[in-house]
């Protein structure tokens, strides 16, 4: 109804001011543009993606808006101030934090997300938390970037703010973030309205490599065809970028990994090919993996692969594919 419309774009205004003074008070701020310049984000970058300072003053940021006018209530559901149950006194919820404003699709902003850069105090990143115009789940970091280009026939995933930004910095737009939590299903959906061919670029290391594999999961569960690319040395794409350069990141983009062969590769580092124990496991393994690939084209090309790679016959392949099938029914 006409209130509650009227509340949500109340919260929408209150963000975007604050954003406009996250990104005034960096312009004036020498520790945190020092920083983003170190890392190679110069001034375009800067206002391309609207990035801020949040200043360590316990309340700027709440005062501003206030004498704006906008309630203490609504300044609060949007996440930018927390008030202490005792003393009812107000507090900014980022403070002294690099700024990351979330633009949705449609150019508003929807959350933040602030890194610390001079100290350890609390996390690494902070993020808002989920309000009444913002849930994390169902939205990517990015996507008012990406809708800028018209012809998008490729999304990059990546993990991070930064990984964003790096790309942009060279002029790859087609990069969005899942915003630091696990690929859920609506982000897996949203993908698919945002791009044909999904190229997930997580971080090379341990838990990237995780995440890859639930993301691969979700993205067919939707429908996605994924590719993935791996990145050497647990780099990250704002690490690879910074030591390769952009035409060795479209590079690692063409040689990107189908994702079942992806899949394939990652179960044959459990076993040992070389003892019948090894064969007999991994080939349980591989079967179940291809009894979920739907069209039996596709699956009959990965059946010839691992045929051919891992000197497996067709037929045994097929067998044990089948009567997992038959036990399924
Ligand atoms: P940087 O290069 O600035 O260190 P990064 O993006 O490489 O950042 P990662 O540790 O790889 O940092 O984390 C990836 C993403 O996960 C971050 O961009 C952020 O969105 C999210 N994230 C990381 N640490 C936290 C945290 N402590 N709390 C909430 N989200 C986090
Ligand atoms: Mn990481
Ligand atoms: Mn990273
Ligand atoms: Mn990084």
């Amino acid at each position: 109804d006409q209130a509650k419309k009227k509340y949500l774009e109340n919260l929408y205004q209150i963000n975007r001011e604050a954003a406009f003074f996250y990104m005034k008070n960096l312009s004036r701020e020498k520790g945190p543009l020092l920083y983003l310049e170190n890392r190679g984000v110069g001034r375009e970058t800067i206002l391309k993606y609207g990035l801020g300072y949040a200043p360590l003053r316990k309340k700027d940021l709440c005062e501003h808006l206030l004498s704006l006018g906008y309630k203490l209530n609504e300044i609060e559901d949007c996440n930018l101030v927390f008030i202490n149950q005792t003393s009812g006194e107000a507090s900014d919820r980022f403070k002294n934090r690099i700024i990351f404003p979330i633009i949705n699709s449609r150019g508003r902003v929807i959350g933040f997300g602030g890194r610390q850069f001079n100290s350890d105090y609390g996390p690494k990143y902070l993020n808002s938390r989920d309000t009444p115009i913002f849930h994390k789940g169902n939205n990517l970091y990015g996507l008012n970037i990406i809708q800028q280009k018209k012809n998008r026939d490729r999304i990059i995933l990546v993990e991070g703010y930064m990984d964003v930004i790096a790309l942009g910095s060279v002029g790859i737009y087609d990069a969005v973030a899942s915003l630091g939590t696990a690929l859920t299903k609506d982000q897996g959906q949203l993908l698919k309205k945002y791009g044909q061919e999904v190229f997930v670029c997580y971080d090379g290391d341990e838990a990237g490599i995780r995440a890859t594999k639930r993301a691969i999961n979700i993205l067919f569960s939707v429908g996605i065809k994924a590719k993935i690319i791996c990145l050497k040395d647990g780099m990250d794409p704002d690490d690879f970028i910074k030591s390769h350069g952009p035409d060795a990141f479209e590079l690692e983009v063409k040689r990107a990994k189908d994702a079942i062969e992806y899949l394939i590769e990652d179960l044959k580092k459990n076993f040992t090919l070389d003892s019948a124990e090894g064969k007999i496991g991994f080939l349980k393994e591989v079967s179940k993996l291809l009894r979920g690939v739907q069209s039996p084209v596709e699956r009959d090309i990965y059946i010839d692969q691992v045929s051919r790679n891992y000197q497996i016959s067709r037929e045994s392949l097929k067998a044990e594919i089948e009567s997992g099938q038959a036990k399924k029914n």
